[in-house]
C-alpha cells in the first residue's frame, strides 16, 4: 500500500489504466500502470483527474450535492463533567444546538481510566449558499470560539478542560440523498463503471454511509476479479 500518495491523472486505454501518483514524502511523481482501476475516491474528482471522463459518468456527477461539514477535535485534559441526565455516552447530541454534539473518541478503550480524553464535535453547514462560503472561509479562531460557546452550554467547565482544538472544514464533506438520486439511470453509469474502471466509493450509492462504502468496495472488488478470471467466495 502507498500512503500520502495522490492520484492527479487518470487515463483509460483498451487494455490498460495508467495513473500519475504525486508521493508526498518523495515530492516526486510517478505512473503506475494496470490492468483494472478500482477508484475508491470521491465521484466529483472524476472530471478534475480523469483525461477523458465518459459523458455518463459526468452526467451522473453533474447532479450530484455535497454538503461540507467542520469537524473538531478536542483534547481535553479529563471527560467533561456529566450532570442531570444521561452519563456521558459515545454519541451525545446537544439540545437546542445547530451542531450535530460529539462522540468521544476515546470510547473504544478497552479500559475506562480518568484522565485525558479527545472529543469530536461536528456541524453540517446547512446555511444558504452565500453564507455557507463566508462560513467555510471563517478563520480558525472563530471557529474555535464558537465552538466552545456551543459546548459550554451542557459543560460549562470545558474552556478549562480543553488544552488543544484541531479544526478541519471539509467542503466536500457528504453526499446529498437528493431526490431521483438513488436509483435514477445517472447513478447506474457509475454503479457499473466501464470497461477496466469500477467505481468504489460510498458517492455511487449517493448515500454518504459506511455500510453503503463498505457495500461498494466489496462489490468493485469481486466485479474486478471476475474480470480478471479470479475465482473468489462472494459474501455478497
Ligand atoms: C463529519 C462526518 C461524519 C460522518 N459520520 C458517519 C456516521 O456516523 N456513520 C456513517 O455510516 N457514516 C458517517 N459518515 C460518512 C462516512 O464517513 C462515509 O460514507 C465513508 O467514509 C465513505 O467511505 P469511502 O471509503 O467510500 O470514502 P472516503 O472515506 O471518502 O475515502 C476516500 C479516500 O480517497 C482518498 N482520496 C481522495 N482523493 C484522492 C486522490 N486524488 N488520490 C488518492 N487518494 C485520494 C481520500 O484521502 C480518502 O482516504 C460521516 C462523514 C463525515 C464527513
Amino acid at each position: 500500500m502507498q500512503q500520502n500518495a495522490l492520484v492527479f491523472r487518470v487515463e483509460q486505454g483498451k487494455k490498460d489504466v495508467a495513473c500519475d501518483v504525486y508521493l508526498a514524502a518523495e515530492n516526486r511523481s510517478i505512473r503506475v500502470i494496470s490492468r483494472e482501476l478500482i477508484w475508491a475516491a470521491p465521484l466529483f474528482l472524476i472530471p478534475h483527474v480523469f483525461a477523458a471522463p465518459r459523458p455518463e459518468w459526468l452526467a451522473a456527477i453533474m447532479g450530484a450535492d455535497y454538503a461540507p461539514w467542520v469537524v473538531a477535535n478536542l483534547t481535553l485534559s479529563e471527560a467533561p463533567q456529566t450532570r442531570a441526565g444521561q452519563p456521558l455516552a459515545w454519541d451525545n447530541v446537544l439540545h437546542d444546538s445547530p451542531a450535530l454534539g460529539y462522540v468521544v473518541a476515546t470510547h473504544q478503550q478497552l479500559r475506562y481510566a480518568p484522565g485525558p480524553t479527545v472529543i469530536t464535535w461536528y456541524r453540517a453547514l446547512h446555511e444558504e449558499s452565500a453564507s455557507r462560503q463566508r462560513r467555510l472561509l471563517q478563520g480558525r479562531e472563530d471557529w474555535a470560539r464558537e465552538i466552545l460557546a456551543d459546548l459550554a452550554v451542557p459543560h460549562p467547565e470545558i474552556r478549562e478542560l480543553a488544552t488543544r482544538i484541531d479544526i478541519h472544514r471539509h467542503a466536500h464533506a457528504m453526499i446529498r440523498p437528493l431526490p431521483g438520486r438513488l436509483w435514477g439511470g445517472a447513478r447506474a453509469a457509475c454503479e457499473t463503471g466501464a470497461g477496466n474502471i469500477r467505481f468504489a466509493h460510498a458517492d455511487v450509492s449517493g448515500l454518504s454511509l459506511f455500510e453503503e462504502a463498505n457495500y461498494r468496495g466489496v462489490l468493485a472488488a469481486e466485479r474486478t476479479l471476475a474480470r480478471l478470471g479470479v475465482s473468489f467466495a462472494s459474501s455478497l
